[in-house]
């Protein structure tokens, strides 16, 4: 089940700040990409300004492919929001690039989501402002 919008009120933004700019650009393109190290390659998310790994500070914004499991998932009962219309789920999911991802599911009851789904990324286009990514099932 996918997250449902009250029109009556505003939806929440996420904030947007010069660190985790690309990473949202690239949604808005409909493009899921992440930090990633340029000296060791690790993957980083979400945005830091150091590598965890090496200590770089060297980034590239790379693209995802956009494929992962559920790695852990938790569905509302109540709205914690006015915007979010209960119940609904939260996941996070696992890329296959090994980075972890809070999103919501898209096509399937809360019921029906179990750890290790196999998912893939979808964009869902909430406003000319928000493009939000979230994940489907996959097989
Ligand atoms: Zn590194």
């Amino acid at each position: 089940m996918s997250v449902v919008y009250d029109t009556e009120h505003p939806i929440p933004m996420p904030p947007i700040l010069w660190d985790n700019m690309g990473f949202w650009e690239g949604i808005k393109r409909h493009e899921l990409v992440f930090q990633r190290c340029k000296q060791c390659g690790t993957w980083l998310h979400p945005p830091r300004p150091a590598c965890p790994k090496c200590r770089s500070f060297e980034k590239e914004w790379a693209p995802s492919k956009g494929r992962g499991t559920v790695y852990s998932w938790v569905t509302y009962r109540n709205s914690p929001h006015p915007s979010f219309k209960a119940p609904y789920s939260v996941v996070l999911v696992e890329l296959d690039e090994g980075v972890r991802l809070v999103s919501n599911m898209t096509g399937v009851k809360p019921e029906e989501i179990y750890i290790g789904m196999p998912v893939e990324v979808i964009f869902d286009d909430i406003s000319e402002n928000l493009t939000l990514p979230k994940f489907r099932k996959v097989g």
